[in-house]
């Protein structure tokens, strides 16, 4: 298949990218590098460096010959969509729709989309969450992921799009940016590999589903040549609450320096925790990597960086 992966320059798009060349297929990523890098791109990838709003990106699938598209491309930090939703959308429902028009006027078969557990269900009634949960999205972040699910479902109904979103969990591994809003294994990792100290907010009781990258990256390729249409989860099914996450950090690390505590943040979700069955019994999937066993393989990337760095 000749597969077009946008954001493939990020942390998520670039391990898709590795396990989508590995299982055989052609690779072109489409990235403005806002922020992915190049060196993320694998050597066997082709990099198109645009906007997924802009015509050349719509020039891009529409003329590219695409059997699939795999959009991980997004505005992904949460407070950023708090303090500029139109900004959020713009990136996420218009960029989202920009790549869809072409995606049917170039034939494309299948459409898989970068879709978040946490930010669509919300506050959950149940834990783990299934696919069948209500999405009751609390951020304009949320809201745009939720949206972008519904516009394929019209797509897929009235265009004949195969569609399917995977809702990752909290992911997780190498090459996340530590910088971020997201990342609070890359944040810790980094502070514990210097033997500083983490900041946990409020009680450190906030649990969350905790999902190696690479595992999401399979899912993504099992996805790809799959027919089934709709919402999947992609989680462990497991919380980890935010002390535990930082002792298992610290494991990983050897650091010593005891966390710190600071208030709570307004607005911050108590627990999420999404449940994988569905992707099991429709790809045959199921997380690989256990939690310390991912944070030890996080913690080996970025002890490397440090040393490159230094
Ligand atoms: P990332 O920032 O590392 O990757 C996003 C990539 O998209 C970057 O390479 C960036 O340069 C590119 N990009 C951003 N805006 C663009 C634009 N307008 N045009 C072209 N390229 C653009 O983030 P990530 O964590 O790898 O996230 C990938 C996807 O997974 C996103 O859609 C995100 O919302 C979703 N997601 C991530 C998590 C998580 O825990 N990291 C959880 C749920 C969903």
């Amino acid at each position: 298949m000749k597969v077009l992966i946008t954001g493939g320059a990020g942390f998520i798009g670039s391990h898709i990218a590795d396990g989508v060349l590995a299982a055989g297929h052609e690779v072109v990523v489409l990235d403005n590098l806002s922020s992915g890098k190049r060196e993320n791109v694998p050597a066997q990838a082709t990099l198109v460096e645009a906007d997924i709003r802009s015509d050349e990106a719509a020039r891009l699938v529409r003329e590219g010959g695409f059997d699939a598209v795999i959009h991980q491309a997004a505005q992904i930090d949460v407070r950023k969509s708090v303090t500029d939703p139109r900004f959020d959308a713009d990136v996420n429902l218009l960029g989202m729709l920009n790549l869809l028009e072409a995606a049917v006027a170039g034939g494309v078969q299948r459409f898989l989309f970068a879709s978040s557990g946490g930010a669509c269900y919300g506050e959950q009634d149940v834990y783990p969450a299934p696919e069948s949960h209500p999405t009751r999205p609390v951020s304009p972040y949320g809201a745009s992921k939720a949206a972008g699910e519904l516009y394929l479902g019209y797509y897929g109904f009235e265009k004949k799009l195969s569609w399917c979103a995977l809702r990752y969990a909290n992911v997780y591994g190498p090459r996340q940016d530590p910088h971020g809003e997201a990342g609070v294994v890359a944040i810790f990792t980094g502070r514990c590999l210097k033997d500083e100290s983490c900041t946990i907010f409020g009680d450190g009781k906030q649990t969350r589903d905790y999902v190696y990258v690479g595992d999401v990256a399979r899912a993504n390729v099992l996805a790809l040549t799959s027919d089934y249409v709709g919402p999947l989860n992609v989680g462990t099914g497991v919380e980890t609450d935010v002390v535990e996450l930082q002792a298992g950090i610290a494991r990983a690390t050897g650091a010593k320096t005891p966390a710190a505590f600071a208030p709570p943040r307004a607005g911050e979700q108590k627990r999420s925790c999404i449940d994988p069955a569905k992707a099991g019994a429709v790809l045959g999937w199921k997380p690989q990597v256990s939690l310390q066993q991912g944070l030890e393989r996080t913690a080996a990337f970025f002890r490397e960086l440090l040393a490159r760095a230094a």
